[in-house]
């Protein structure tokens, strides 16, 4: 039966990475179906919509989606509902990927850090899961009110179900058995309700089912200390949706690579994942040829590994970047002055 990828360029950047995975996956996987639907402001454009109902359904039927990136100065006006982000939001709500899975990982050939003129954690090797769909983000009640006295009042609410730590948890622990076999789970169960029925989930879970894998709880403020004093005590960090969402970003930056790094939303079993660099559509350099694509060519590594069941052909594309950066291959954000295109032919060759 044949897999099908879609793709969802989207703005800025997107399309000029995203045709570098094309070119990837024709060498690789010629077998594996590419299709491809407008995403974000371009679908808005186009469309009306940042996605249209058709487009999530064949994200739904599909094996897996990638998508580049969204959004851009462009559609700053567009109402609220409408603007490109929306569009993503809607895409993980109805394929319920409820894990996102985001390595901070330190390349060993640009681990010497003078070309890229800032400091970075040689070794870097962590595994960032956040909460997706849950937490603070989406909890309600939430809203704004005018008051009696007529100042405003501004909520949000965080909620958590057993279930939902449960299942993102299981995932944090399966990835940490393939790895160095830790789990840090990051929340504030000193000052949150949330956050003590987190640990109590994480707690029992293990116990019941990941005795075999070492736990460590950490508060979350603590975390990001000893992510910046000490960060190679971390193997799989568990975290939910807001902690996830600042922690992941500062581990990114610990690697010195924001063009560099793939991330996955992984939901059932079955489900396809969707997949996605973790940069933005990059307004300041689109059109101009000069992005990196290598987060989107891992990701697509990513998205061989965990919803195609391609293992093999994953650790070849991970081999072939390592391969290209160790010759020397480098866009401008990593110190050099290859193109985007220039940078998918150091791939291919390594390939
Ligand atoms: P978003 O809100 O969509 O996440 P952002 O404002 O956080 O976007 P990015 O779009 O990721 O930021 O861009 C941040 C900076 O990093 C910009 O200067 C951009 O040019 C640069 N950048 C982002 N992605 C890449 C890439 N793939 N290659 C080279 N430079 C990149
Ligand atoms: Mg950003």
């Amino acid at each position: 039966m044949t897999q099908t990828l879609l793709l969802l360029p989207g703005d800025g950047i997107g399309p000029e990475v995203t045709a570098e995975v094309r070119r990837v996956a024709a060498a690789l996987t010629p077998d594996l179906t590419i299709e491809e639907r407008d995403f974000g402001g371009r679908s808005y454009d186009l469309h009306g919509a940042p996605i249209t109902d058709e487009a999530v359904a064949a994200a739904l039927a599909s094996d897996a989606v990638l998508m580049g990136a969204v959004g851009g100065p462009k559609w700053a006006g567009v109402e609220r509902l409408k603007r490109p982000e929306m569009g993503l939001l809607r895409l993980r709500k109805e394929m319920d990927v409820y894990a996102n899975l985001r390595p901070a990982l330190c390349f060993d050939a640009l681990a010497d850090a003078s070309s890229l003129k800032r400091e970075v954690v040689a070794g870097l090797d962590i595994m960032i899961v956040r909460e997706l769909t849950g937490g603070v983000y989406f909890g309600e009640p939430r809203g704004v009110e005018t008051l009696s006295d007529g100042q405003k009042r501004g909520f949000d609410t965080q909620v958590y179900t057993t279930s939902e730590i449960e299942r993102v948890s299981r995932v944090a622990f399966e990835l940490a058995r393939g790895r160095r076999n830790k789990v840090t789970s990051a929340e504030k169960s000193n000052v949150m309700e949330s956050g003590l029925l987190w640990r109590e989930v994480v707690t029992d879970l293990h116990r019941r089912e990941y005795a075999d894998v070492e736990l460590e709880h950490m508060l979350a403020d603590n975390a990001a200390m000893q992510l910046v004093r000490r960060p190679s005590q971390f193997d799989v960090l568990l975290t939910d949706n807001l902690f996830g969402d600042i922690l992941s970003d500062a581990a990114a930056q610990l690697t010195g690579s924001l063009g560099m790094l793939p991330s996955a939303a992984l939901g059932a079993a079955g489900k396809p994942g969707l997949y996605e660099p973790i940069h933005g559509s990059a307004p300041d350099i689109a059109g101009q040829g000069l992005a990196n694509p290598l987060a989107a060519i891992l990701s697509f590594e990513m998205a061989l590994r965990w919803s195609l069941g391609r293992a093999g052909e994953a650790d070849r594309l991970f081999a072939a970047v390592e391969a290209a950066l160790a010759a020397g291959a480098r866009t401008r954000d990593i110190g050099g002055g290859l193109t985007t295109a220039q940078m998918g032919d150091a791939v291919l060759a390594a390939l």
